[in-house]
C-alpha cells in the first residue's frame, strides 16, 4: 500500500475511529514534505521567512580589538601595585582610531567601541583614573585584559553561525547585517488556500436569514494564517453542493500548497462533502480523542495537503494551532521543535475531564501575589469563540489526565511570543 494511507496505516496505534493527539500529530507528519523552491532576498524583507542557506562569516565581529567602555587603553606592563603614571600620548574613538603604536609609560584616551590602539592590551575606565599635570594616574588592581572586546568575538570568519531551517527573527537580520550581507537565500511562502463549506453561513455584508450565521471561521484562518506569513488564498464561501465544492476544491489545491477547510467532516454532516473530498484526492477522516475538534480530514488533493477542519469555530482553532500550525511550520522548511512549549503552572479552579482523550480549555494566565497561575475562561462550548478572545493560553489536559483539582498543576501553552 502506498501514498497517505499506507504511510500512515502501518504507524503504531494508528486507529483512525479514535485517534489520539499524538499519533495523529505523528501520522500527519510523516505524510509532509518540505517545500523545495528558494528565493533570494533583501535582508529586511527576509523577515519571519526560513533560511535557506548557511550563513558562514567571512570576516570577524567586531572586526578588531576595541575597547568596551570609555577611559584609558594602556599596556598592562607598565601597571604596577601602586599607582602608576603614564603619558597620554592621543586619542581613539569609534571609526577614529589612533595611529600610532602605544610605547612604554604611554596611554590613549579611548571611547567605546574605538580599535585598541597598538601595543595596548587593557582599558582603565575614566571613572578612576586621576589626571595630574600632564599625566595619568592609574590606581592599582587593574587586570591584564579587562574591557577589551576580541575581535571575533560575537562572530568568528569560518564559524557558520546561522543554519538553513531557522526561521529569521529581529536578531538574525542584525546577525546577517553585521557581515555586511545585503541578501539572503530563504524557501518560498508557503501558499494556502481556504474555504468555509455550509449552507447555513452568510456571508458579511448581507442580511441573515433564518437559520443562518455570519461565517467567522474565514476571519479566523485568515488571522492565524497572516501571522504566520504564508501567502494566503480566501475562496470565500461553499455550498454544501457537489459542483460548487468540486470547484473549490478544484480551484484551491491548484493554487495552493495546503488546502484548509471548515465544516462538512463532523458525523451529522451530509456525506457528500466526505465522499467528495474523498473522490478528489487521498483523504482520511479520523475522529481524534480530543476536545474541542474530534471529526478532522487529512489528506492530499492533486499536489497540495488538505486539512479538512471541523465547522465550529472554536474547533476550527484548536485543531488549526495543534495540526495545522506546526505542518505549515514543517513544509515552510523549518527545523527544530515546532510546536509551543508547555509551561506548569497551577491552577486557581477545579476542572472537568475525563481520561481518554486530550482537552484543550482556554485558559487566562495571571500572577496572584507575584506567583502565575491559570484559570479557564468559562464556558468551554465548541462554538463559544469569545472563549478564545478571552483567553491568553490553552490548558493542555494530557490524554490519560482525571480532573483537576485546584493548586494542583497543569500544562499551558501560550498565544503569545516576543522574537
Ligand atoms: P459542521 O462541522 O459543518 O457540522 O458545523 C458545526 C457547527 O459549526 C455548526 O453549528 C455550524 O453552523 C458552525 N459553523 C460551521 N462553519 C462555520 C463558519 N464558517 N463560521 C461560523 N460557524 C460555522
Ligand atoms: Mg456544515
Amino acid at each position: 500500500m502506498t501514498g497517505i494511507l499506507g504511510t500512515v496505516s502501518c504507524l503504531d496505534g494508528y486507529d483512525p475511529d479514535a485517534l489520539r493527539v499524538d499519533k495523529a500529530r505523528e501520522a500527519i507528519r510523516r505524510c509532509l514534505e518540505v517545500l523545495r523552491e528558494e528565493e533570494t532576498l533583501p535582508v529586511r524583507d527576509a523577515l519571519g521567512r526560513v533560511l535557506a542557506q548557511e550563513i558562514v562569516p567571512a570576516i570577524n565581529v567586531p572586526a578588531h580589538d576595541n575597547s568596551a567602555m570609555d577611559g584609558y587603553a594602556v599596556r598592562s606592563a607598565d601597571l604596577s601595585s601602586a599607582e602608576s603614571f603614564l603619558t597620554e600620548a592621543g586619542t581613539a574613538l569609534a571609526g577614529k582610531p589612533f595611529g600610532g603604536k602605544l610605547g612604554p609609560g604611554q596611554c590613549v584616551r579611548v571611547m567605546t567601541g574605538a580599535v585598541m590602539p597598538q601595543g595596548a592590551d587593557t582599558v582603565v575606565i575614566q571613572e578612576v583614573v586621576r589626571k595630574e599635570g600632564a599625566q595619568i594616574a592609574i590606581p592599582p588592581g587593574q587586570k591584564k585584559g579587562q574591557n577589551v572586546r576580541a575581535a571575533g568575538e560575537d562572530l568568528k570568519v569560518g564559524v557558520p553561525v546561522l543554519k538553513p531551517g531557522k526561521r529569521l527573527r529581529p536578531a538574525d537580520l542584525g546577525l546577517i547585517a553585521s557581515l555586511g550581507m545585503g541578501k539572503v537565500r530563504v524557501k518560498r511562502k508557503l501558499r494556502v488556500a481556504f474555504f468555509s463549506t455550509g449552507d447555513e453561513l452568510a456571508s458579511i455584508g448581507t442580511a441573515l436569514k433564518e437559520g443562518e450565521v455570519y461565517d467567522s471561521n474565514r476571519y479566523t484562518l485568515h488571522g492565524m494564517l497572516a501571522r504566520l506569513g504564508v501567502e494566503i488564498v480566501d475562496l470565500g464561501v461553499v455550498r454544501d453542493n457537489v459542483p460548487e465544492l468540486e470547484s473549490s476544491f478544484f480551484k484551491a489545491s491548484r493554487s495552493a500548497d495546503v488546502v484548509i477547510t471548515t465544516g462538512g467532516v463532523s458525523v451529522g454532516e451530509a456525506d457528500f462533502v466526505k465522499q467528495l473530498m474523498a473522490k478528489l484526492g487521498e483523504v482520511l477522516f479520523w475522529k481524534i480523542a480530543m476536545r474541542p475538534g474530534r471529526p478532522m480530514a487529512f489528506g492530499r488533493i492533486g499536489d497540495a495537503f488538505l486539512f479538512g477542519l471541523p465547522g465550529n469555530p472554536v474547533a476550527v482553532m484548536v485543531t488549526f494551532y495543534q495540526f495545522v500550525r506546526p505542518s505549515l511550520l514543517y513544509l515552510s522548511g523549518q527545523a527544530g521543535d515546532l510546536e509551543p512549549p508547555l509551561l506548569r503552572v497551577p491552577c486557581s479552579e477545579n476542572l472537568r475531564k475525563v481520561p481518554g482523550r486530550t482537552e484543550y480549555q482556554r485558559g487566562v494566565l495571571f500572577t496572584e501575589r507575584g506567583e502565575w497561575r491559570v484559570r479557564t475562561t468559562g464556558q468551554q462550548g465548541s462554538g463559544v469563540l469569545r472563549s478564545m478572545s478571552e483567553a491568553n493560553c490553552f490548558i493542555v489536559l494530557e490524554h490519560e489526565r482525571g480532573k483537576v483539582a485546584a493548586g494542583e498543576p497543569v500544562s499551558v501553552q501560550l498565544f503569545e511570543g516576543l522574537a
